[in-house]
């Protein structure tokens, strides 16, 4: 047992950045990097950071085993074939390499009975992780939905959420029953994983915005996957559901099972 006293320590999961041979820094060299946004959010509440690669040896559970939680970033497209899905179009092929990474990482976490916090890209490998599958394009399968990514604005676009009553995240935010969220993200969820429910949907389209996986068994960690990026959030800014209430209910969560 660990001092309680050290601060929370967790894993994010990389960006994969391929090799490009026309990219002069790092002579086109394959990349693994972190969303700075993203390291200054987990830090904000004293947790301390750490960035895990691919484990090369294949012993990921060994590289989980001194971290307390794990938080999956966002990115690139989820690969349809990773959920057993042809392609529909070339560009929604995503990054299947990535895939299979980060469900390792989801699966030794778990394993560890420690919380997973999925963002965006995170919460769809989430739930395909735990078998459920996804939209490859929102637009293509819901035809009249809300345009969930703009690439012009960015975080800047916006859209309403309703909560769903007696969910983890509805305890998080009592007083609410809706809020306002940033959207950037084409894909969604379409069949939602088993052991699964959904926390929140769009209050214009209905897409699935937030899932939790509650503790099932002794001792199991929460999983909570967010479809908006809290982390592109201006902490002044109170227009936007509070990201800070997300990341302290995470650490509270670490400190419940690893600490
Ligand atoms: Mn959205």
């Amino acid at each position: 047992m660990r001092s309680k006293k050290h601060p929370p320590k967790i894993g994010i999961s990389a960006c994969m950045w391929e090799g490009d041979p026309n990219r002069k820094i790092f002579n086109g060299r394959p990349i693994l990097y972190l969303e700075e946004s993203m390291s200054i959010y987990l830090q904000r509440l004293g947790a301390l950071v750490y960035m895990l690669p691919p484990a090369v040896n294949g012993n990921v559970e060994a590289m989980c085993r001194d971290l307390d939680g794990l938080v999956l970033q966002g990115g690139v497209d989820v690969c349809p074939q990773t959920y057993g899905e042809e392609t529909l179009q070339p560009e929604w092929n995503g990054d299947a390499r990535r895939d299979a990474y980060e469900i390792a990482l989801i699966q030794a976490f778990f394993a560890q009975k420690k919380p997973i916090l999925g963002i965006c890209r995170g919460l769809q490998i989430m739930n395909v992780c735990f078998g459920g599958s996804l939209f490859q394009d929102i637009s293509y399968f819901k035809p009249n939905a809300f345009v969930h990514r703009d690439a012009k604005i960015y975080e800047k676009n916006t859209h309403m959420i309703d909560f769903l009553i007696d969910t983890e995240l509805s305890k998080i935010f009592p007083s609410l029953k809706q809020a306002k969220i940033n959207s950037v993200h084409h894909q969604a969820i379409k069949d939602l994983a088993p052991g699964f429910v959904v926390s929140a949907r769009s209050s214009v389209d209905g897409i699935i915005e937030a899932v939790e996986r509650q503790p099932q068994a002794e001792g199991e960690a929460f999983c909570l996957g967010v479809q908006w990026h809290p982390e592109f959030q201006d902490v002044e800014d109170d227009s936007l559901l509070s990201s800070t209430k997300i990341l302290d209910w995470f650490m509270q969560q670490i400190k419940m099972t690893s600490l």
